[in-house]
């Protein structure tokens, strides 16, 4: 909603959207000769590690030369349409650190599935957004977030970031959503000036 003073952020890769498992299957058919890389062997949320490439020719790879594949790819969790209920009382805003060159092709995304957002930032530093309430999968981002102690987080649970433990976690973005309605029911948030 976009005049809620109710603000949702939520991670795009690795909360909405299963970013790894399109980038395993890109690299297995277009790049891989040998045996095909397992994305359950590597569970590790830097895939440009996984692969042994620095990340800027790692996004190079993936959204410059092969951004029609990772299109055409239908890689969305499955209950990514939680979103258009949270739509309806809560400000939604997905904010992503998504390589420059990745933008428009996750644009294009985010339309092609039609997922529900009143807002899209592009930023590493989450931690500058102002919210209530934020959804996120990266162990570096969801400790900077926790440092700051303003915003209520959740851990959107994988492999990778089960050595945390000081956060509210969440096995999919519906259990979040869940968590959204009742922060709002009890209005147990801070309301924002209402964002137009
Ligand atoms: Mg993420």
């Amino acid at each position: 909603m976009q005049n809620s003073d109710f603000i949702v952020l939520v991670d795009l890769d690795g909360c909405i959207r299963d970013l790894h498992d399109a980038i395993f299957r890109v690299h297995n058919a277009y790049y891989n000769a040998g045996e095909p890389l397992l994305k359950s062997d590597h569970p590790s949320w830097d895939i440009s590690e996984v692969f042994g490439i620095d990340t800027e020719t790692f996004y190079q790879r993936y959204f410059v030369d092969y951004v029609e594949e990772l299109n055409d790819i239908t890689f969305p969790f499955k209950d990514y349409k939680c979103l258009e209920v949270l739509g309806e009382y809560a400000f939604v805003h997905i904010v992503t650190s998504q390589w420059r060159t990745a933008q428009p092709a996750t644009m294009n995304w985010l339309s092609k599935f039609n997922v529900y957002y009143d807002s899209v930032t592009f930023t590493a530093r989450k931690d500058l957004i102002r919210g209530n309430i934020i959804l996120e999968d990266r162990p570096e981002t969801l400790e900077a977030l926790h440092a700051l102690g303003q915003l209520k987080v959740f851990i959107r649970d994988h492999e990778y970031n089960r050595g945390l433990s000081f956060y509210n976690r969440v096995r999919n973005l519906s259990e979040f959503c869940e968590h959204c309605r009742d922060m709002y029911e009890k209005k147990s948030y801070k309301a924002f000036a209402r964002v137009i």
